[in-house]
This record gives structure tokens, C-alpha cells and sequence, in this order.
């Protein structure tokens, strides 16, 4: 166990602390700028649930997207407001899982140098993954923060552009365009539940969810091991928690103590914040491949793991947001054949 430190941690990081928001017109910027980038993902609805419930709900696919994930949008979104001479300096992240890949795709798509700092930990095919995009990998010291480290000396002494996983306001209003394909697909959208862990994806949506339909729902979903979002709503301010493993992987870290974005949009717009035992949510990933067949990994199965646990109970059509698929095959396998965490 590791005790999470700041994800900013550079004097230059303390300086942009300054707080900053997203609102409905930002999100839809945002869709007009990444339109035709990223996918448009299907709704699906799901008869079990629905029966389940006693409402109609609905799966948001963002499975569907490239590279497995939703972040594309909030990656996409805050390259392109770049201005072509910040492009031309080349992006840099620490993240090695699905924002890391996201902007390493993002960069491959506008043509654009990426270099992603990770630690000697990182296993080999995550590395793999991230080179076969054309990134340049950056390996450095044995930890996560060792590899921050190095970001913030590529920013400042190269002058590289960070893209931040969560706490941006371009981050944000990309993740928040899901919230506009939903209310065309759904007008009657009453409940909405989010994997919830930085809040970047939260956020976006709630923003544009509360503007557009006052009345609708929303909830954070996290994992009971390590939630930090929930444990800054619960103490009125970021605080350090303690990480740990598991099944919602995606859904680990800190919410960065110095966060400017997330914390206060998720304080103010979130309705409620539900916490999932491992074993919940190994149901969630279950059920997902089992019923509705699906590859979920377990960030993105929580939605269905709250309705299935029966710690939700919705009123009016609800939709879940199925953030990603990003699962090692064999604890996939595992997890699917009735083995919990
Ligand atoms: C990043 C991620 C989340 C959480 O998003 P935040 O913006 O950090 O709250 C949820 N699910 C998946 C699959 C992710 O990659």
C-alpha cells in the first residue's frame, strides 16, 4: 500500500492551481471540435436490468471508442483547443493506462510527437501498447511519481505541452459530450450513474446533464478500496487517501490536492456517491459478459454492479455509462468463470 501524493507536484503545477470551471457551452465546443474524431457511441438498452429495475435502462457504449475508452474525448478536445505552435512542441503524459493511450492516439492522428513518462513497473506489454502508437516511451525511476517528475522537467526545460488525465478544463468538456449524444437519444434521461474516480468524466457530464435537465439524477459510482473523490466530498476538500488494489483499476489515484477543476463540479453537481465491494463489482464484469456481452473492465462495469447489488434504485430512465473495456484477458477469464477478487 502506498500512501497517493499530489498528482501536481511541480512549482510550474502550483502556479496554474488557480480554479477554473466548465460550462454547457464549453461541452458543446468541445462536441464541435471532436466531432468526426471520435466515435459517436451507441445506447443500447438492456432488457435485464431494465426488468431488474422496473425502468428502462440503457448502456452507453463508450467501450466502442478507439483505443477502448472514453478519455479520447477529453484527450481529443484538449489537443485540438491547442494553439499550432503549442501543438508543434509535442504533448507529454505520465498516465500508462487509458489516457496515456488516449493521447498517444490523439497525437497520432493530428500528426503530432507524443512522449509518455512511466516508470520501470509499468509491465511490458502496457509499454508495448503505448509504443506500437509511435509514442516515445520515457522510462524513469520505479514510480508513478518518479515519472511525473519527468514530465515536469519536459515541460519545463523542453517546453512539451502536458495533457492531464482529469483536472483540465479542455479534459472535462470533452468527457462531457457524452452528455449531449445522450439527452438526443434518451429526452427523458432521469438518472444517470458514472464511474467516478479523478471526476473528469463525472464532471463533463453533470455539467451539461444539470444545465439541460435540472431534475435528473446524477451518481458517482467508485470502488470501496481508495475512493478519493468520495472521501474529498465527504472531508469539503482533496485530501490523500491511501491506494489499493483493485478490480475498477481505472478508477485509482488521487484527485491532486491542489485540484482546480473536478472537486468542486463534483461536490456541486453530484447527487449522490456510491461506494462497490470487489466482489460487486467482479458481478458487474460478470454480468456484462454473460447477459448483455460485453467486455467490461471493472471501471466500466460499475454501473451495472450498483443496479445488480441493488444499492441504486432508479426512478425514470436511467442510463449507465460504460466507460471501458481495458481488461487483462486472463482476469477477464477468471472473473467470468465465478471467481471473485
Ligand atoms: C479514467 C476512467 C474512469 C474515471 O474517469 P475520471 O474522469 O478520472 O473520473 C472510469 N472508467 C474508465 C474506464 C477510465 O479509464
Amino acid at each position: 500500500m502506498t500512501v497517493i501524493k499530489p498528482r501536481l507536484l511541480t512549482a510550474e503545477a502550483e502556479e496554474s492551481a488557480t480554479p477554473a470551471s466548465v460550462a454547457l457551452h464549453d461541452v458543446r465546443a468541445a462536441a464541435a471540435r471532436i466531432a468526426g474524431r471520435v466515435v459517436r457511441t451507441p445506447l443500447v438498452t438492456s432488457p435485464s436490468l431494465s426488468r431488474l429495475c422496473g425502468q428502462p435502462v440503457h448502456l452507453k457504449l463508450e467501450t466502442r471508442q478507439p483505443m477502448g475508452a472514453f478519455k479520447l474525448r477529453g484527450a481529443m478536445n484538449a489537443v485540438l483547443a491547442l494553439t499550432e505552435g503549442q501543438r508543434r512542441r509535442g504533448l507529454v503524459t505520465a498516465s500508462t493506462g487509458n489516457h496515456g493511450r488516449a493521447v498517444a492516439y490523439a497525437a497520432r492522428e493530428l500528426g503530432l510527437a507524443a512522449t509518455i513518462c512511466m516508470s520501470a513497473l509499468v509491465p511490458a506489454n502496457k509499454v508495448e501498447a503505448i509504443r506500437s502508437l509511435g509514442a516515445e516511451v520515457r522510462i524513469v525511476g520505479r514510480s508513478q511519481d518518479d515519472a511525473q517528475v519527468e514530465v515536469a522537467r519536459l515541460v519545463a526545460e523542453r517546453g512539451l505541452i502536458q495533457i492531464p488525465p482529469f483536472d483540465d478544463p479542455d479534459v472535462v468538456a470533452g468527457q462531457g459530450t457524452i452528455s449531449l449524444e445522450l439527452i438526443e437519444d434518451l429526452p427523458k434521461l432521469a438518472c444517470v450513474l458514472i464511474p467516478l474516480s479523478g471526476g473528469g468524466l463525472a464532471a463533463g457530464i453533470a455539467v451539461a446533464v444539470k444545465a439541460l435537465r435540472p431534475s435528473a439524477t446524477i451518481i458517482g459510482i467508485s470502488m470501496e478500496r481508495g475512493a478519493a473523490m468520495a472521501a474529498a466530498i465527504a472531508a469539503g476538500r482533496p485530501v490523500a487517501v491511501v491506494e489499493e488494489e483493485t478490480l475498477a483499476d481505472s478508477l485509482g489515484g488521487g484527485i491532486g490536492l491542489s485540484n482546480r477543476v473536478t472537486f468542486a463540479l463534483c461536490r456541486d453537481l453530484i447527487d449522490e456517491v456510491v461506494l462497490l465491494s470487489e466482489a460487486e463489482i467482479a458481478a458487474g464484469i460478470r454480468h456484462a459478459a454473460l447477459v448483455e456481452n460485453e467486455i467490461v473492465e471493472g471501471a466500466g462495469a460499475v454501473g451495472i454492479a450498483a443496479l445488480l447489488a441493488g444499492k441504486v434504485n432508479p426512478s425514470g430512465p436511467t442510463v449507465l455509462i460504460v466507460s471501458g473495456r481495458n481488461i487483462d484477458e486472463a482476469a477477464h477469464r477468471r472473473i467470468v468463470s465465478g471467481a471473485n477478487a
